[in-house]
Protein backbone atom coordinates (compact mmCIF):
# COMPACT_ATOMS: atom_id res chain seq x y z
CA UNK A 1 0.00 0.00 0.00
CA UNK A 2 1.53 3.88 -0.48
CA UNK A 3 0.63 6.16 1.49
CA UNK A 4 -0.20 10.05 0.26
CA UNK A 5 1.44 11.67 2.75
CA UNK A 6 4.23 10.21 4.86
CA UNK A 7 5.35 12.71 7.93
CA UNK A 8 8.93 11.81 10.08
CA UNK A 9 9.11 13.38 13.07
CA UNK A 10 6.39 14.46 15.89
CA UNK A 11 7.24 17.99 17.47
CA UNK A 12 4.93 21.60 17.03
CA UNK A 13 5.99 21.20 12.77
CA UNK A 14 5.40 17.51 12.55
CA UNK A 15 2.07 17.38 14.43
CA UNK A 16 1.09 20.39 12.46
CA UNK A 17 1.90 19.58 9.38
CA UNK A 18 -0.34 16.11 10.53
CA UNK A 19 -3.45 18.29 11.53
CA UNK A 20 -3.18 20.02 8.12
CA UNK A 21 -2.86 17.07 5.93
CA UNK A 22 -5.79 14.54 8.01
CA UNK A 23 -7.99 17.39 7.44
CA UNK A 24 -7.33 17.65 3.48
CA UNK A 25 -7.65 13.81 3.78
CA UNK A 26 -4.40 12.91 2.89
CA UNK A 27 -4.34 10.35 5.66
CA UNK A 28 -0.74 11.46 6.83
CA UNK A 29 1.35 8.85 8.28
CA UNK A 30 3.08 9.98 10.89
CA UNK A 31 6.41 7.93 12.82
CA UNK A 32 7.28 9.87 15.44
CA UNK A 33 10.82 9.51 16.29
CA UNK A 34 12.45 8.21 19.72
CA UNK A 35 12.22 11.66 21.37
CA UNK A 36 8.92 11.81 20.55
CA UNK A 37 7.20 15.39 20.72
CA UNK A 38 10.66 16.91 20.38
CA UNK A 39 12.42 19.73 22.67
CA UNK A 40 9.01 20.66 23.72
CA UNK A 41 9.16 17.71 25.70
CA UNK A 42 12.02 19.11 28.01
CA UNK A 43 10.58 22.21 28.77
CA UNK A 44 8.65 23.35 31.51
CA UNK A 45 5.94 26.20 31.37
CA UNK A 46 5.72 27.40 27.75
CA UNK A 47 4.13 31.17 28.17
CA UNK A 48 4.44 32.55 24.68
CA UNK A 49 2.62 30.01 23.24
CA UNK A 50 -0.31 32.41 21.22
CA UNK A 51 -3.65 31.12 22.89
CA UNK A 52 -1.89 29.87 26.40
CA UNK A 53 -2.78 33.25 28.84
CA UNK A 54 -2.01 30.91 31.79
CA UNK A 55 1.06 28.96 30.32
CA UNK A 56 1.18 25.14 29.86
CA UNK A 57 3.82 22.38 30.36
CA UNK A 58 5.69 21.46 27.06
CA UNK A 59 4.45 17.61 27.24
CA UNK A 60 0.89 18.68 28.37
CA UNK A 61 0.95 21.20 25.11
CA UNK A 62 2.77 18.43 22.65
CA UNK A 63 0.20 15.57 24.46
CA UNK A 64 -2.71 18.35 22.98
CA UNK A 65 -1.05 18.74 19.60
CA UNK A 66 -1.24 14.89 19.25
CA UNK A 67 -4.34 14.63 20.03
CA UNK A 68 -5.88 17.10 17.39
CA UNK A 69 -3.86 15.23 15.19
CA UNK A 70 -5.17 11.94 15.68
CA UNK A 71 -8.67 13.43 16.11
CA UNK A 72 -8.70 13.87 12.50
CA UNK A 73 -7.05 10.71 11.26
CA UNK A 74 -3.93 10.52 11.70
CA UNK A 75 -2.19 7.52 12.43
CA UNK A 76 0.89 7.89 14.33
CA UNK A 77 3.76 5.21 14.57
CA UNK A 78 6.26 5.24 17.05
CA UNK A 79 9.52 4.07 16.16
CA UNK A 80 12.56 5.73 14.19
CA UNK A 81 12.85 6.29 11.11
CA UNK A 82 16.38 3.77 10.36
CA UNK A 83 16.12 4.62 6.34
CA UNK A 84 15.05 5.95 3.19
CA UNK A 85 14.91 6.47 -0.45
CA UNK A 86 14.32 9.65 -2.22
CA UNK A 87 15.70 8.04 -5.28
CA UNK A 88 12.33 6.23 -6.33
CA UNK A 89 8.69 6.83 -6.32
CA UNK A 90 6.85 5.98 -4.28
CA UNK A 91 9.70 6.88 -1.38
CA UNK A 92 10.63 4.15 0.37
CA UNK A 93 10.75 4.95 4.54
CA UNK A 94 11.86 2.38 6.69
CA UNK A 95 11.35 1.67 10.41
CA UNK A 96 13.79 -1.05 10.73
CA UNK A 97 12.57 -4.31 9.25
CA UNK A 98 9.46 -2.60 8.20
CA UNK A 99 8.98 -0.53 5.12
CA UNK A 100 6.43 2.34 3.89
CA UNK A 101 5.56 3.86 1.07
CA UNK A 102 4.69 7.52 0.37
CA UNK A 103 3.71 9.83 -2.73
CA UNK A 104 4.94 12.29 -0.83
CA UNK A 105 6.58 13.05 2.82
CA UNK A 106 7.26 15.83 5.16
CA UNK A 107 10.53 16.01 6.81
CA UNK A 108 10.53 17.52 10.64
CA UNK A 109 12.87 15.76 12.60
CA UNK A 110 13.69 18.79 14.19
CA UNK A 111 16.79 19.78 15.99
CA UNK A 112 18.79 19.29 18.99
CA UNK A 113 20.50 21.56 21.26
CA UNK A 114 24.12 20.41 22.24
CA UNK A 115 24.60 19.74 25.93
CA UNK A 116 27.57 19.46 28.09
CA UNK A 117 26.70 15.77 29.45
CA UNK A 118 28.38 16.79 32.55
CA UNK A 119 26.97 15.40 35.75
CA UNK A 120 23.86 16.92 37.18
CA UNK A 121 22.69 18.39 34.12
CA UNK A 122 20.27 15.79 33.01
CA UNK A 123 18.77 15.35 36.63
CA UNK A 124 18.58 19.19 37.12
CA UNK A 125 17.06 19.85 32.91
CA UNK A 126 13.74 22.27 34.02
CA UNK A 127 14.87 22.93 36.99
CA UNK A 128 17.46 25.24 36.33
CA UNK A 129 19.17 24.01 33.60
CA UNK A 130 17.97 24.65 30.38
CA UNK A 131 18.81 25.10 26.60
CA UNK A 132 16.65 28.31 25.37
CA UNK A 133 16.96 31.44 27.03
CA UNK A 134 13.51 32.70 25.28
CA UNK A 135 11.68 30.08 26.94
CA UNK A 136 12.68 29.43 30.72
CA UNK A 137 14.42 32.85 31.20
CA UNK A 138 11.42 34.68 32.30
CA UNK A 139 11.52 32.76 35.40
CA UNK A 140 14.97 33.99 36.53
CA UNK A 141 13.92 37.42 37.78
CA UNK A 142 16.43 38.61 40.11
CA UNK A 143 18.73 35.81 39.89
CA UNK A 144 22.16 34.97 39.39
CA UNK A 145 22.85 33.22 36.07
CA UNK A 146 25.43 31.16 34.05
CA UNK A 147 25.70 30.95 29.98
CA UNK A 148 27.83 28.22 28.75
CA UNK A 149 29.34 29.39 25.36
CA UNK A 150 30.89 31.66 23.20
CA UNK A 151 29.16 32.02 20.00
CA UNK A 152 26.29 34.57 18.62
CA UNK A 153 23.79 32.56 20.41
CA UNK A 154 25.88 32.70 23.88
CA UNK A 155 25.59 36.66 23.28
CA UNK A 156 22.36 36.94 22.13
CA UNK A 157 21.03 34.84 25.30
CA UNK A 158 23.09 36.76 28.11
CA UNK A 159 21.92 39.94 26.22
CA UNK A 160 18.64 38.73 26.45
CA UNK A 161 18.45 37.16 29.96
CA UNK A 162 19.75 40.71 31.64
CA UNK A 163 16.34 41.88 31.16
CA UNK A 164 15.44 39.40 33.90
CA UNK A 165 18.83 37.91 35.72
CA UNK A 166 20.44 40.19 38.15
CA UNK A 167 23.72 38.77 36.99
CA UNK A 168 24.58 37.17 34.01
CA UNK A 169 28.51 35.14 33.67
CA UNK A 170 29.67 33.56 30.10
CA UNK A 171 31.65 31.22 31.18
CA UNK A 172 33.56 30.21 27.66
CA UNK A 173 36.08 27.37 27.38
CA UNK A 174 38.58 30.20 25.55
CA UNK A 175 40.07 33.50 25.75
CA UNK A 176 38.28 35.51 22.92
CA UNK A 177 34.49 34.89 21.83
CA UNK A 178 33.54 33.16 18.51
CA UNK A 179 31.00 35.41 18.30
CA UNK A 180 30.70 38.25 15.63
CA UNK A 181 32.53 41.63 17.30
CA UNK A 182 29.32 43.61 17.69
CA UNK A 183 27.71 40.79 19.60
CA UNK A 184 30.89 40.29 21.39
CA UNK A 185 30.69 43.88 22.06
CA UNK A 186 27.18 44.35 23.17
CA UNK A 187 27.96 41.43 25.76
CA UNK A 188 31.28 42.78 26.73
CA UNK A 189 29.72 46.21 27.90
CA UNK A 190 26.75 45.25 29.08
CA UNK A 191 27.17 45.68 33.05
CA UNK A 192 25.17 42.67 34.35
CA UNK A 193 27.29 40.56 32.12
CA UNK A 194 30.70 38.93 33.51
CA UNK A 195 33.04 36.74 31.69
CA UNK A 196 34.93 33.20 33.03
CA UNK A 197 37.77 32.68 29.94
CA UNK A 198 39.15 29.79 30.00
CA UNK A 199 36.49 28.09 32.04
CA UNK A 200 34.44 24.97 31.89
CA UNK A 201 31.51 23.75 33.75
CA UNK A 202 32.37 20.05 35.21
CA UNK A 203 29.81 19.36 37.49
CA UNK A 204 25.86 21.40 38.05
CA UNK A 205 25.12 21.03 41.70
CA UNK A 206 22.19 21.66 43.59
CA UNK A 207 18.92 19.06 45.06
CA UNK A 208 15.65 20.05 43.47
CA UNK A 209 17.43 23.14 41.52
CA UNK A 210 20.32 24.49 40.23
CA UNK A 211 22.33 25.86 43.69
CA UNK A 212 25.98 26.41 41.84
CA UNK A 213 28.34 24.83 39.24
CA UNK A 214 31.94 23.27 39.40
CA UNK A 215 34.59 26.01 37.05
CA UNK A 216 37.36 24.69 36.75
CA UNK A 217 40.24 27.00 34.88
CA UNK A 218 41.69 24.98 31.93
CA UNK A 219 44.92 26.78 32.37
CA UNK A 220 45.39 26.68 36.12
CA UNK A 221 43.22 23.25 36.42
CA UNK A 222 41.66 25.35 39.58
CA UNK A 223 38.35 24.25 40.89
CA UNK A 224 35.63 26.42 42.20
CA UNK A 225 32.05 25.94 43.21
CA UNK A 226 30.72 28.89 41.75
CA UNK A 227 27.34 29.80 43.11
CA UNK A 228 24.41 30.10 40.66
CA UNK A 229 20.13 29.26 40.49
CA UNK A 230 20.53 29.08 36.39
CA UNK A 231 22.29 27.42 34.01
CA UNK A 232 21.82 28.17 29.84
CA UNK A 233 23.68 26.49 27.60
CA UNK A 234 24.40 27.99 24.22
CA UNK A 235 27.13 25.93 22.91
CA UNK A 236 25.19 25.40 19.94
CA UNK A 237 22.53 23.04 17.97
CA UNK A 238 22.62 19.81 15.74
CA UNK A 239 19.94 19.56 13.42
CA UNK A 240 18.52 15.47 13.03
CA UNK A 241 19.59 15.25 9.47
CA UNK A 242 22.05 12.30 9.73
CA UNK A 243 19.73 10.30 7.87
CA UNK A 244 19.18 12.46 4.92
CA UNK A 245 22.99 12.80 4.03
CA UNK A 246 23.78 11.98 0.58
CA UNK A 247 20.04 12.35 -0.13
CA UNK A 248 18.59 15.84 0.57
CA UNK A 249 20.57 18.86 -0.47
CA UNK A 250 22.33 19.93 3.22
CA UNK A 251 24.04 23.49 4.22
CA UNK A 252 27.52 23.70 5.82
CA UNK A 253 25.96 23.15 8.92
CA UNK A 254 23.13 20.08 8.13
CA UNK A 255 20.61 21.80 7.92
CA UNK A 256 18.21 21.07 5.27
CA UNK A 257 17.62 23.45 2.58
CA UNK A 258 14.47 24.44 1.57
CA UNK A 259 13.67 26.26 -1.82
CA UNK A 260 11.55 28.82 -2.19
CA UNK A 261 8.43 27.60 -0.19
CA UNK A 262 8.99 24.15 2.07
CA UNK A 263 10.48 22.30 -1.16
CA UNK A 264 13.72 20.37 -0.89
CA UNK A 265 15.74 19.02 -3.42
CA UNK A 266 14.02 16.35 -4.02
CA UNK A 267 10.55 17.00 -5.84
CA UNK A 268 7.24 15.51 -3.26
CA UNK A 269 9.66 15.64 -0.05
CA UNK A 270 9.35 18.89 1.79
CA UNK A 271 11.02 19.99 5.48
CA UNK A 272 9.43 21.93 7.94
CA UNK A 273 10.79 23.38 11.45
CA UNK A 274 13.78 23.10 13.35
CA UNK A 275 15.49 20.53 10.76
CA UNK A 276 15.19 24.09 8.75
CA UNK A 277 15.10 26.79 10.58
CA UNK A 278 18.51 27.81 12.44
CA UNK A 279 17.28 31.32 13.11
CA UNK A 280 14.03 31.36 15.17
CA UNK A 281 13.54 27.90 16.70
CA UNK A 282 10.27 28.71 18.37
CA UNK A 283 7.50 26.18 18.69
CA UNK A 284 5.06 28.67 16.85
CA UNK A 285 7.47 29.37 14.25
CA UNK A 286 8.04 25.63 13.67
CA UNK A 287 4.02 24.74 14.07
CA UNK A 288 3.76 27.53 11.45
CA UNK A 289 6.09 25.60 8.34
CA UNK A 290 4.57 22.61 9.64
CA UNK A 291 0.74 23.70 8.29
CA UNK A 292 3.21 25.30 4.98
CA UNK A 293 4.67 22.30 4.22
CA UNK A 294 1.08 20.37 4.80
CA UNK A 295 -0.41 22.65 1.91
CA UNK A 296 2.64 22.43 -0.29
CA UNK A 297 2.43 18.51 -0.01
CA UNK A 298 -1.09 18.20 -0.72
CA UNK A 299 -1.15 20.95 -3.49
CA UNK A 300 1.79 19.13 -4.99
CA UNK A 301 0.04 15.92 -4.60
CA UNK A 302 -2.72 17.53 -6.74
CA UNK A 303 -0.51 18.93 -9.75
CA UNK A 304 0.92 15.24 -9.99
CA UNK A 305 -2.76 14.20 -10.67
P1 LIG B 1 28.46 28.25 17.47
O1 LIG B 1 28.76 29.47 16.66
O2 LIG B 1 28.85 26.92 16.98
O3 LIG B 1 29.12 28.50 18.90
C1 LIG B 1 29.11 27.51 19.87
C2 LIG B 1 29.94 28.01 21.05
O4 LIG B 1 29.85 27.03 22.07
C3 LIG B 1 31.42 28.21 20.70
O5 LIG B 1 31.91 29.36 21.34
C4 LIG B 1 32.06 26.94 21.27
O6 LIG B 1 33.35 27.15 21.77
C5 LIG B 1 31.16 26.62 22.43
N1 LIG B 1 31.11 25.18 22.68
C6 LIG B 1 30.77 24.19 21.82
N2 LIG B 1 30.82 22.99 22.42
C7 LIG B 1 31.20 23.23 23.69
C8 LIG B 1 31.44 22.42 24.81
N3 LIG B 1 31.26 21.09 24.76
N4 LIG B 1 31.83 22.99 25.97
C9 LIG B 1 32.00 24.34 26.06
N5 LIG B 1 31.78 25.17 25.03
C10 LIG B 1 31.39 24.62 23.86
O7 LIG B 1 26.88 28.12 17.79
P2 LIG B 1 25.79 29.26 17.99
O8 LIG B 1 26.29 30.33 18.85
O9 LIG B 1 24.53 28.53 18.38
O10 LIG B 1 25.57 29.83 16.53
C11 LIG B 1 25.21 28.98 15.44
C12 LIG B 1 25.12 29.81 14.16
O11 LIG B 1 24.00 30.69 14.24
C13 LIG B 1 26.35 30.67 13.94
O12 LIG B 1 26.60 30.74 12.59
C14 LIG B 1 25.92 32.02 14.49
O13 LIG B 1 26.63 33.11 13.90
C15 LIG B 1 24.43 32.04 14.11
N6 LIG B 1 23.69 32.90 15.04
C16 LIG B 1 23.55 34.22 14.71
C17 LIG B 1 22.89 35.08 15.56
C18 LIG B 1 22.73 36.50 15.18
O14 LIG B 1 23.39 36.95 14.27
N7 LIG B 1 21.90 37.27 15.84
C19 LIG B 1 22.37 34.62 16.77
C20 LIG B 1 22.54 33.26 17.10
C21 LIG B 1 23.21 32.42 16.22
P3 LIG B 1 34.60 27.47 20.78
O15 LIG B 1 34.42 28.89 20.35
O16 LIG B 1 35.79 27.25 21.65
O17 LIG B 1 34.49 26.48 19.67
Amino acid sequence: MTERLIIIGSGPSGLTAAIYAARAELHPLLIEGMEAGGQLMLTTDVENYPGFPDGVMGPEMMDLFRKQAEKFGTRIINGDVTDVDFTQRPFVVRVGDTEYRADSVIVSTGASARWLDVPGEARLRGHGVSACATCDGFFFKDREIVVVGGGDSAMEESLFLTKFASKVTIVHRRDEFRASKIMANRALEHPKIDVRWNSVVTEILGDDTVEAVLLRNVLTDETEAFPTEGVFMAIGHDPNTKLFAGKLDLDAQGYLRTFGNTSTSVEGVFGAGDVVDRVYRQAVTAAGMGCEAAIDAERWLENQE
